[in-house]
């Protein structure tokens, strides 16, 4: 299986073979959530598209020998807009400190996006770094940035700022095939006059007494600057990345991986992200490290509207993944988070999506028709494998496994090939728990159905299995060895 995996490079632009840098170390990184508030449906785009290509990474290479990296973004100037309007008053009145009052708004966020994220079935990255963890590292890289010519020092309107000096990079501009030039003409050349390219972007900036902020002392052209401040937005996955998928695991690498230093294999996130955040962590990288590419391969998932129309608060078919889970906001009802996971799946990862109730019920009704059983240690089908190496094609994986499924409910002894199957898109349908009340009530239907046949009330009787069976339990008939009599059992599909 391992070199039949094809995945579309946004890059390059086209599909290519991919090969891991070390098989023995698959390394893949995907930006993370800006924990200021729940996660909304576009957001577990990435989060659930990821996870199938985790799952299929470790299937090809081997569990143990993926790491999936995906960081947690809790510096942001929204983080900071929501401290000081839910805390404003404590903050101010001595009781709560801006800190304090950034971890009150990032910490029940980030543990709801891990709530979520596992409701929708997706298995823990193996690291979740938080930026504020990893400050020292990004100052670290931009004082490289500043030691090789990178990087510059300047005053803008709002303090101190350490800025990244676009035209010092010969290929700027690779991912997104923007030119340098182009990006002067259309900019506002005034209002930042502090940059030395209107392209440029901040590294690291100064922070009023209201904005978080962690000492740092850079040298640059043999002056001292120290700016309390805080960082860019895109510093923070050069960092996080280089943590985890080198500086950590480097002596562990094989010795191609060792070659090619700070360079991993598959960096992903959504459309959105290619420009600027995904040029800008590149230009920080390969400038950093001295480097021709910062990941082998670039994925990026297409967006996500609501009913046809882009998601926005004032269109309100602004909707989060709780809402979703746990609420009726949406379609007038709860959904499970197979159905979100599935109907989320039914597009290919590249494509634009419209969510919708149609979308979700039609998800539903697929999964109404797959049993439940486990894997044991069976192996997943040639045929979700072979749709799922070209380029995570979902669409068709989902046939397959529904193909699978039909095969499964004729001939029982094809059933843990379904559910292995299944286990790679992280659809994993299990025996569901029956609890005692439903035990009892289930059982008092089937009695009466069996009343029903004795009185030779067949149309009632259809009726009670039908309705046991819109309930996903599934009635079995039989005859008593010894009495001759009719004996029904029953279990649950789903
Ligand atoms: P953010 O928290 O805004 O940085 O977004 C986290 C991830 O969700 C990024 O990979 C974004 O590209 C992705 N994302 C945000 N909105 C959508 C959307 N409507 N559809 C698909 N992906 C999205
Ligand atoms: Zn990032």
């Amino acid at each position: 299986m391992a070199g039949g995996l094809k995945l579309y490079n946004t890059l390059t632009r086209d599909k290519v073979d991919f090969e891991p840098i070390d098989p023995d170390n698959v390394r893949l990184y995907v930006c993370g959530p800006t924990v200021y508030d729940f996660a909304h449906i576009g957001n577990a785009r990435p989060v659930i598209v990821f996870d199938v290509l985790y799952r299929l990474l470790r299937h090809v290479y081997g569990a143990d020998k993926v790491t999936y990296v995906r960081n947690i973004t809790d510096v942001d100037d929204k983080i900071n807009a929501r401290a000081l309007r839910d805390f404003g008053g404590q903050i101010a009145d001595g009781s709560m400190s801006l800190n304090e009052a950034i971890r009150a708004v990032t910490g029940p966020t980030e543990s709801q996006f891990h709530a979520d994220a596992a409701s929708l079935g997706c298995l823990k990255p193996t690291h979740e770094p938080r930026a504020t963890d990893n400050i020292a590292q990004m100052i670290t890289i931009i004082q490289r940035l500043l030691d090789m010519g990178h990087a510059y020092v300047a005053t803008g309107s709002e303090g101190h700022e350490v800025l990244f000096s676009t035209a010092s990079m010969a290929d700027y501009g690779m991912l997104s095939k923007r030119k340098l030039e182009d990006q002067q003409a259309g900019a506002r050349v005034a209002v930042e006059s502090h940059k030395m390219n209107p392209a440029d972007f901040v590294l690291w900036k100064q922070s009023a007494d209201t904005e978080p902020g962690w000492p740092a002392h850079f040298s640059f052209e043999g002056k001292a600057h120290p700016i309390y401040g805080r960082p860019g937005w895109h510093i923070e996955c050069s960092a996080m990345s280089d943590r985890y998928l080198w500086e950590e695991i480097k002596d562990r690498l094989s010795p191609k991986a060792k070659a090619k230093p700070h360079q991993f294999d598959i960096h992903g996130g959504g459309l959105d992200l290619i420009f600027p955040h995904h040029e800008n962590e590149i230009a920080q990288s390969c400038c950093a490290f001295d480097n021709d590419l910062m990941a082998s391969v670039w994925m990026h998932n297409g967006f996500l509207q609501v009913e046809g129309r882009k998601m926005s608060k004032s269109e309100g078919n602004f909707v989060t993944i709780n809402e979703l889970l746990a609420t009726e906001t949406f379609g007038g009802r709860k959904w499970p988070g197979e159905v979100l996971r599935l109907a989320m799946l039914m597009t290919h990862y590249r494509e634009p999506i419209d969510f919708s109730v149609k979308r979700l019920e039609e998800a539903e009704r697929l999964l109404a028709k797959w049993p439940a059983g486990d894997a044991g240690e069976t192996a997943p089908d040639a045929s979700i494998l072979e749709a799922l190496s070209d380029d995570l094609n979902t669409v068709a994986a989902i046939q397959a496994v529904h193909a699978l499924a039909q095969a499964a409910n004729a001939d029982p002894s094809k059933l843990s090939l379904f559910v292995a199957s299944a286990a790679l898109l992280g659809v994993a349908p299990k025996k569901a728990e029956v609890s005692d009340d439903l035990s009892a009530a289930v059982q008092a239907l089937v009695d009466l159905r069996l009343e029903m046949l004795k009185a030779k009330n067949f149309a009632e009787a259809d009726r009670i299995r039908d309705e046991l069976g819109e309930k996903g339990i599934q009635l079995k008939d039989g005859k008593d060895k010894e009495s001759g009599e009719r004996v029904t059992t029953w279990e649950v599909k789903r």
